[in-house]
């Protein structure tokens, strides 16, 4: 992998990143790393505030696959109307919601299927090396822990999982089929209470705080001389002049050189102006953490429950649930099966492990939105708009594939070779 190269003389821009979500600020700091002028703009008074605050923060690269999935239609219709289900439709859905679904039964089928992983899985690998390159060269010291298992309830969920494992193998990905006993001893606080077939672990995944990464890599990027300004929210994107916006409240645009658009989910409503309409929807999820009641009986690392989709990870002292996919609604409804998907999981695997009453506050439901594109990957590169350049659309993956869409994006707007090859992963895939 190839370090960042500083720019002098004439080749510094000026640059403004919007949004400052895990990507904004990944983005914000390669920029500056390669030694141009960068400012952020963010609508909330802090960074990572939305779509980036309390995910999974699962990092495991050969298990990112994208949601579009040959017999995926089937299995969200099949299960729609079931209790604990990975997927829900909050009706009634908008028109674009439905044109999105449209969209992402399309990409099912196999050959796009087969295209898009490859494209989310180069990038996660190369992310993944990114992450970890930066985190030692920067000693930045936040929650982790090493090691993913899947959780396979049934000879049925270990049946429905073999293709996957044949994309593992095929990738040289490192994992391991075990037993249930082999998973007992990984993670020695599973309950013994509930049925367990066996277990896929990847040693080399695993589980680490985003919101914290953040937080820390802003601050090194403002001892690279990004400047932030909260509380600023772009209001209007100027269609003759892209690279020019409007912050609300203020009489005049502000202009740069280059524009970095990292909006998450509200990427889209601001380059509608523009004549650009990406097929972006909100698909929620919720996550729940709590404060370990006992270590003995907590998780080691991070572990998905395959039939509900619901992973369990250990950040620090505390245990965090996720899971949920509901498309349609609102960031401030909250459908109480979902959560109650997340409280049985936990209880099913770790009963003892989390003080979980929040009378005794230490327990934090959150509602967040993956900014998914109908087929999968992100959207990294060139707007097609002079000096407008996209960084968005992560999905379910956003935190995994953070640094590596950051790094490859400076080096686009650097008109230097990426790394990895950026096939499929730009505008010109959904044209
Ligand atoms: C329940 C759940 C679990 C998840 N688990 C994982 C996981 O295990 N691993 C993984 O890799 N990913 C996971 N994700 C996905 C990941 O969280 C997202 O893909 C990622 O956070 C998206 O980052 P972002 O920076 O694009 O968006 P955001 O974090 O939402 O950032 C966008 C920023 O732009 C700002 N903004 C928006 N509009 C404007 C404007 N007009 N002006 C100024 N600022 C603006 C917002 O305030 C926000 O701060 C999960 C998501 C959810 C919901």
């Amino acid at each position: 992998m190839s370090a960042p190269r500083r720019f002098t003389g004439h080749w510094r821009m000026k640059v403004a990143v919007i949004g400052a979500g895990i990507i904004g600020i990944t983005t914000a700091y390669e920029l500056a790393a390669d030694g141009h002028e960068v400012t952020v703009f963010e609508r909330r008074s802090a960074a990572a505030e939305e779509g980036s605050f309390a995910n999974a923060g699962v990092v495991a690269p050969g298990y990112i696959t994208p949601w579009a999935a040959p017999g995926m239609p089937g299995k969200v219709l099949g299960q729609l109307f079931s209790r604990h289900v990975p997927v829900t439709l909050s009706l009634p859905l908008s028109g674009r919601e439905l044109a999105w679904l449209w969209q992402w039964r399309r990409a099912c089928q196999l050959e796009t299927h087969l295209a898009n992983r490859a494209r989310m899985q180069r990038l996660a690998h190369y992310s993944r090396n990114r992450l970890q390159q930066l985190s030692t060269e920067l000693e930045l010291d936040y929650e982790c822990s090493p090691g993913y298992m899947v959780l396979l309830r049934s000879e049925k969920d270990s049946r429905q999982i073999t293709p996957s494992l044949q994309v593992l193998s095929d990738a040289g990905v490192s994992f391991r089929q075990i037993s249930a006993e082999e998973a007992r001893q990984i993670e020695p606080a599973l309950s013994p209470d509930t049925a367990l077939h066996g277990a896929v672990h990847l040693p080399d995944d695993g589980v680490a705080n985003c919101r914290q990464f953040a937080l820390l890599l802003k601050n090194e990027a403002q001892r690279l001389g990004v400047s932030f300004e909260f509380n600023k929210a772009v209001a209007q994107m100027d269609r003759a002049q892209p690279a020019s916006f409007l912050i609300a409240g203020e009489a005049s645009p502000r202009h740069f050189d280059q524009v970095v658009l990292c909006a998450g989910q509200a990427s889209a409503e601001l380059l509608r102006p523009l004549g650009l309409k990406l097929p972006l929807v909100a698909v929620y999820g919720y996550s729940l953490t709590a404060q370990i009641r006992d270590p003995l009986n907590a998780p080691c690392s991070a572990l998905m429950d395959e039939r509900y989709k619901v992973s369990i990870s250990r950040l620090g002292h505390r245990v965090r649930v996720a899971g949920g996919a509901e498309i349609g609604g609102s960031l401030e409804s909250r459908s109480a099966s979902a959560i109650q998907t997340l409280y049985k999981v936990l209880q099913d695997w770790f009963p003892g492990a989390a003080q979980r009453s929040s009378r005794q506050g230490n327990a934090q439901l959150w509602k967040g939105a993956r900014p998914m594109l109908p087929d999968g990957p992100p959207l990294i590169g060139s707007s097609g708009r002079t000096g407008l350049w996209l960084n968005l659309g992560h999905g379910a993956s956003g935190w995994a594939l953070s640094c590596g869409s950051a790094r490859a994006l400076a080096d686009l707007m650097a008109g230097r070779p990426t790394d990895i090859d950026m096939e499929g992963l730009g505008l010109g895939r959904l044209a």
